[in-house]
């Protein structure tokens, strides 16, 4: 339709058909999915055994240029490269994309389903609860932050004996067991583990817990982060099975004793009831696109202190299913610096998987602004400079495509950069870029229009990736895993982002030093960098150089696997904006028809 509705509107004008009819027709048994209502089911990871000998499909990554205000649509191309490639050209396909926090959902960006007619269907359902995996997180994550404050309480303030001894029963115990009592003996000052909601709440940033008089004067500062920063929605996404999950809940580290060792929720004795908690949510949520083509969801870790990718275990039943010659479509979070960087580093060596394409996501608009174009405000009219031909402003913003696409090279696998196309792009305009992204050596760039007319704006898109599938791969990662946690940080400043060199603070250099001390220096590094530039400051677009890369702090997540060093300070809770996206969203108590997403 032009012009075209708004993005539940298309939603709710296409009936889905019904789960297990989906189930079905990409070779589920009954017995492996388990339906929640008539559009979603989750999908049994026994699969993963039935299906172990099948080879894999192939494994394409979509990525962006540096976002801007404006929007690149990177989970649109990848609905609308599936759609092309499963709908129009008979391939089987599959997209795999993470499932979105309700913070953005009715605070600034709103949902994640992508959009006009290359959507997840119904786009309501992928943007709220889904099938409650994100609940399953903050109950699994507040359990454990209750158990550090209780402990610290019980041990300073009981004798009882029995006090440390887990999965026994208290009663049954022998003296000898009972002389192995342990006291954890937290530091309060070094616990780094926060309680989390699924809401942008900007006001428990800084909270003060254990204030009743029950608590006996155990008073500290803590905070507050929202759901999908917490360290064990990286563990969902980057888990490998059941008991791998299992291990890596009990490995996550949430304070230092008094001694300084690291405390873990295993020594919390906690493991068992945080895998009780997750046991649903490691199952991939099934669901369908606009043109009836398979998707998973699963899984949606924050971009900049986590790794900001959907899970492997979704993309690893997703490459089975689809068959030697199909094809699995993820998303990667924000820029490729940071999403795709991360992609390779981190999750691949989790998965062991081998991308075979990158689909680098750009819009002339965007270019417009790395280019030079003005700053836009939320909700006010674009200015003349994006709605109108200024190919001057193109091809200055190209660099950071151009940047984004060596970046991608450094990996060794082909890339494909796809243009989603707005109605205010001219001709011109799109056939510079893709005319400069050829010459930056991208293997194929093709403007695709999915956005207004569904898969078959993206068959070209789809041919492209088909093609640059089949080309020479020689994948590998940016850095060794021995090297010391500085020169990994260093090769990403340097390489990615075009840093001149690192600096970092005391107390960057002193955590590193506690690391590498504690064992942990051999995991990969996961920058919490902002995503708004190549550099640490926002307002530099295009392609920033002779810049310092300042480490303030340096974290890890041991549980999830990686060091997390932070550029500058990365807030870990949202806030909500002076006009939230809540404003516009209703329900029509008649028809139950939700209103107002986007
Ligand atoms: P990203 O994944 O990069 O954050 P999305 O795919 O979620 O971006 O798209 C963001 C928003 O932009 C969505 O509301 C979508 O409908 C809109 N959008 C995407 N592509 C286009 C387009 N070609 N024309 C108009 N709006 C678009």
């Amino acid at each position: 339709l032009s012009p075209v509705p708004s993005d539940i509107e298309i939603s709710r004008a296409q009936s889905p058909k019904a789960v297990d009819v989906l189930a079905k027709e990409i070779g589920l048994l009954t017995d492996e999915i388990e339906i929640y209502g008539q559009t979603k089911a989750k999908v049994r990871l026994s699969l993963l055994e039935r299906l172990k000998d099948q080879p894999d499909g192939k494994y394409v990554l979509v990525a962006g240029i540096t976002p801007t205000p404006l929007g690149e649509g990177k989970s649109t191309v990848t609905v609308g490269l599936v759609q092309a490639l499963t709908a129009h050209l008979n391939i089987n396909s599959f997209a795999c994309l993470r499932q979105p926090s309700q913070g953005p959902t009715f605070g600034v960006k709103g949902g994640a389903a992508g959009g006009g007619y290359a959507q997840v269907i119904p786009m309501e359902e992928f943007n709220l609860h889904l099938t409650g995996d994100i609940h399953a997180i903050t109950a699994a994550n507040n359990l454990l932050a209750a158990a550090i404050d209780a402990r610290i309480l019980h041990e300073n303030t009981q004798s009882d004996k029995r006090l440390g001894i887990h999965k026994t029963d208290p009663e049954a115990l022998t003296e000898e067991e009972i002389s192995k009592f342990v006291r954890l003996d937290i530091d309060p000052s070094t616990i780094t583990w926060q309680r989390v909601v699924d809401t942008n709440d900007r006001f428990l940033r800084k909270i003060t817990v254990g204030q009743a008089n029950t608590e006996k004067g155990f008073v500290r500062q803590a905070q507050f982060d929202i759901a999908v920063a917490s360290e064990i929605m990286a563990i969902l996404a980057l888990t490998t099975s059941l008991q791998d999950m299992k291990e890596r809940l009990g490995r996550m580290v949430v304070a230092n004793d008094k001694k300084g060792e690291p405390v873990t929720a295993e020594d919390l004795g906690v493991t068992g009831a945080l895998a009780v908690l997750m046991k649903d949510a490691i199952k991939p949520t099934l669901m369908q696109t606009l043109e009836g083509t398979p998707v998973f969801v699963h899984a949606g870790p924050f971009a900049n202190i986590a790794h900001g990718n959907s899970s492997v275990l979704a993309d690893k039943i997703a490459l089975k299913l689809v068959g030697e010659k199909g094809f699995v479509v993820t998303e990667a979070g924000f820029g490729a610096d940071i999403g795709m960087e991360k992609f390779f580093n981190i999750k691949c060596r989790a998965s062991g998987l081998v991308p075979s394409v990158v689909v680098l996501v750009a819009t002339v608009r965007a270019l417009k602004m790395h280019g030079g174009g003005p700053n836009v405000t939320a909700g006010a009219p674009l200015k003349k400079e994006y709605t109108e031909e200024n190919l001057q402003l193109v091809a200055d913003g190209c660099c950071n495509l151009q940047k984004q696409i060596q970046i991608t090279q450094l990996f060794g696998v082909p890339v494909v950069v796809a243009l989603n196309v707005f109605k205010t792009d001219s001709p011109a305009e799109v056939d510079l870029v893709c005319k400069i992204a050829k010459e930056s050596g991208a293997f194929d760039a093709v403007p695709c229009n999915h956005w207004s007319v569904g898969g078959k704006g993206a068959i070209k898109l789809a041919q492209a990736v088909e093609k640059a599938a089949n080309q020479k791969n020689s994948f590998k990662y940016l850095y060794s895993l021995e090297l010391p946690i500085v020169e990994k940080i260093r090769i990403i400043a340097q390489k990615v982002y075009g840093a001149q060199d690192i600096e970092l603070s005391p107390v960057a250099q002193s955590q590193v030093d506690r690391y590498t001390r504690q064992g942990f220096g051999n995991l990969p590094i996961c920058m919490a960098k902002t995503h708004l530039s190549l550099s640490h400051q926002p307002e530099r677009k295009g392609v920033p150089t002779g810049f310092i890369l300042p480490i303030s702090d340096v974290r890890a997540s041991i549980g999830a696997g990686f060091i997390y060093p932070l550029v500058g300070t990365m807030s870990t809770m949202p806030g909500l904006p002076t006009r939230p996206c809540f404003y516009d969203i209703d329900l029509d108590p008649i028809t139950e028809q939700v209103k107002g997403l986007f």
